[in-house]
């Protein structure tokens, strides 16, 4: 079977590892750094930029770089996530056509898998010039915490990247995989995960190989970014007391401001004061140029956040709960993610926990390493690695009056299944809708709507006669699907449940092509921008031997001819390298060759 390798698909950065001879390794891209930024943007050209490119160009192409994009994924348009996004970010979100966001880029919408499409092909690449072959299969890591339209994007992101997304996993619980592999670890332990958008946490119990994830929750809007966006706040805040000018309206300076907070979190995390310092960062329409000069300390920035950390203590203090355990009985606290690297949260964590978090496993690094060790463990059906984990959400149904009825509790190991028999509820009733629903909320309506679908053509017949089975299935990526069985007739109906604002499979078809076609002509531009290289070259090395017989004053009539011809193919050269032609490159090159190796032939 094909290597699988494993890619943390992170709201900041993204991280790509495969196992060679048992051993988990995280590939470094071309540019030597073993993470690559989660960025992307697209340049006036048109051309797709990706991590470290698209960082370095976002200043002064605000609003058409998209970052934390997985913010975004699978959630509904009017939902508080995309309404925050709405107000922050500086790229234009637009309303697609299934109740979605998308992202407006140089007057195209983009879904929010295409973007993170680009970021896994990215990946891909990274594996690809490593591997010196084209990975085609992955692990990918997602937030425990995320739902099954968040879970399903994700997997239609890899499918448009040409990526066989051959599992999902949980962030936390493949942290917990690079932290006990290969080892014989017999103990309790907490991940405690705080990246660029998300928090989650995980109670596992490992034994041996067998990893049990006992319970899981989180919050998908708590991030690295929060803790940004407080320090922008402040600054903001201080620098319109001062000037009387928001800052976050205008796009650049909210970049530039955006770039500068996070720069003063990271340094606060070793020093004890960090200083901004952001000279011309607006500038009046009297012409009058403002700068941003200024500092900010631990102590303060503690204040501005302490809610936020409070929020992940709680968070933590009832998953152990869910668990059925104590706080005592956690043997280990797992650090991940790039936000645990802050004083504050490190000294939160030991205290609830009473005990000194694990330094075993690397922050940025433990998810991917975990994705490779859960994919090298499917493609050799290792028997070494056993992972059971569980969905974070509860399953059900809405039933008459706008009630959930909860068919799979939060916390139940998958992959499971749970059916339920429905019976007709009025005379004569010849369908029956199922609305699934994930969430904890006693009413439906308040949870996350999965997708509805109807059961058609039962039979005419008294109230609650007509039973319907229904078999409702989490796989083990977390997926839902709903098989339903008419028990009369044995007709069968089977669906994919996949929110109002998922992609239809037409959609993402037509996506996977575009994405072909601009692979294909990028690959066209690359070859022919190689070939023009050459031509340029040679016309160099023909004009040379030009110089150099003119100066030998050699007026034989055949030394003429080769000169004139030379000159010729010269001129047509020149035509031909400001075309987009390949044949009329290709064939330009020739005949400099050929009237290269004439020229030559002449002493
Ligand atoms: P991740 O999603 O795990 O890559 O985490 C990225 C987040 O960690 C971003 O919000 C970063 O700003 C943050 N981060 C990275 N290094 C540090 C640091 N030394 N101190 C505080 N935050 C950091």
């Amino acid at each position: 079977m094909d290597r699988i390798i494993g890619i943390d698909l992170g709201t900041t950065n993204s991280c790509v590892a495969v196992v060679e001879a048992g051993v988990p390794k995280v590939i470094p891209n071309k540019g030597g750094y073993k993470t690559t930024p989660s960025i992307v943007a697209i340049s006036e050209s048109g051309r797709r930029l990706v991590g470290q490119m698209a960082k370095r160009q976002a200043i002064t192409n605000a609003q058409h770089t998209v970052y934390a994009a997985k913010r975004l994924i699978g959630r509904k348009w009017g939902s508080a996530p995309v309404m925050h996004c709405l107000e922050t970010c500086p790229y234009e979100i637009v309303q697609g056509p299934h109740d979605d966001a998308r992202i407006m880029l140089r007057g195209k919408d983009y879904s929010l898998p295409e973007i993170s499409s680009i970021i896994l092909q990215e990946m891909k690449l990274v594996a690809e010039q490593y591997l010196e072959e084209e990975p085609t299969k992955a692990v990918v890591t997602v937030p425990a915490y995320f739902n099954d339209s968040q879970r399903q994007a994700t997997k239609d992101a890899g499918r448009i990247a040409g990526l066989d997304i051959v599992r999902i996993i949980n962030e936390p619980t493949a942290a917990a995989l690079a932290y006990g592999f290969g080892k014989n670890i017999d103990a309790t332990v907490a991940v405690y995960d705080l990246g660029g958008g998300t928090f989650d946490i995980s109670i596992l119990e490992i034994r041996g190989g067998v990893f049990d994830v006992l319970s899981t929750a989180g919050d998908t809007f708590l991030g690295g970014e929060d803790f940004d966006a407080r320090i922008i706040e402040h600054l903001a805040y201080e620098f319109a007391r001062e000037h009387r000018v928001d800052l976050r309206k205008d796009e650049m300076s909210l970049q530039r401001l955006k770039d500068a907070a996070e720069r003063a979190k990271i340094e606060l995390s070793t020093m004890k004061e960090a200083k901004v310092g952001l000279p011309f960062i607006y500038t009046k329409e009297s012409g009058e140029a403002l700068h941003l000069q200024t500092s900010i300390t631990r102590d303060r920035f503690e204040e501005l956040v302490a809610d936020l950390v409070h929020r992940s203590i709680k968070i933590c203090k009832a998953t152990i709960q869910e668990a059925g355990l104590d706080v005592e009985d956690i043997d280990d606290v797992i650090l991940v993610g790039g936000m645990t690297r802050m004083p504050k949260i490190q000294a939160a964590v030991q205290e609830f926990f009473g005990k000194e978090p694990s330094k075993a496993v690397h922050p940025d690094e433990a998810v991917a390493l975990g994705a490779a060790i859960q994919g090298s463990a499917l493609s050799e059906s290792r028997q070494d690695v056993l992972l059971l984990d569980v969905t974070p959400h509860s399953l059900g149904i809405m039933v008459h009056g706008g009630g959930f009825e909860r068919l799979i509790e939060a916390n139940t190991t998958i992959p499971t299944a749970h059916s339920h028999t429905f019976t007709t509820v009025r005379d004569n009733q010849t369908a029956v809708k199922i609305i699934v629903f994930q969430g904890e909320n006693d009413m439906a309506a308040e949870n996350e709507l999965l997708g509805e679908f109807v059961m058609k053509g039962l039979r005419a017949a008294p109230a609650g006669v007509v039973e319907v089975d229904v078999e409702f299935n989490i796989s083990a990526d977390g997926i839902v699907s709903v098989r339903a069985v008419d028990l009369e007739t044995g007709k069968e109906q089977s669906i994919t449940v996949t929110a109002t604002s998922g992609l239809t499979e037409e959609e993402i078809e037509g996506m996977i092509h575009e994405n072909q076609d601009y692979l294909m002509a990028l690959k066209e531009d690359e070859e022919i921008e190689i070939e023009r290289n050459r031509l340029s070259k040679m016309m160099r090395e023909v004009e040379k031997h030009l110089q150099r017989l003119s100066s030998q004053e050699d007026e034989s009539s055949e030394t003429a001819d080769a000169c004139d011809s030379a000159r010729v193919a010269v001129n047509e050269a020149r035509n031909a390298l400001s075309s987009r032609d390949f044949e009329l490159v290709m064939a330009s090159v020739s005949a400099l060759e050929r009237a290269k190796t004439v020229l030559a032939g002449i002493q």
